[in-house]
């Protein structure tokens, strides 16, 4: 169907702690694969919905990709080892 939601893939490059965009204009089953892929790989890579298809096929000048992985490193905090235990008891 045309009219699904094309996905972006970007991954954290554990040296800058920032993410880059890996692959654009996905399918959701396609984007989930490569996360998996990655993640096999001990990468953190994360799927961000694209508004609309990036018309670039260059990914590396991709400024939607660009735009996606940025927001993305500036909402990701300090990352320490620590998972943080979502004990969120509201009973
Ligand atoms: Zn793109």
């Amino acid at each position: 169907m045309s009219n699904s939601t094309l996905k972006t893939v970007i991954v954290l490059d554990p040296e800058t702690q920032e993410y880059k965009p890996e692959a654009h204009n996905l399918t959701a089953d396609a984007a989930v694969e490569l996360v998996n892929r990655l993640s096999e790989d001990n990468q953190k890579a994360r799927v961000v919905d694209q508004k609309d298809r990036h018309r670039s096929s260059d990914l590396s000048k991709c400024k939607l990709c660009k735009q996606a992985a940025e927001s993305a490193s500036e909402e990701q905090p300090e990352v320490t080892a620590e998972e943080s235990d979502s004990e969120s008891v509201a009973t």
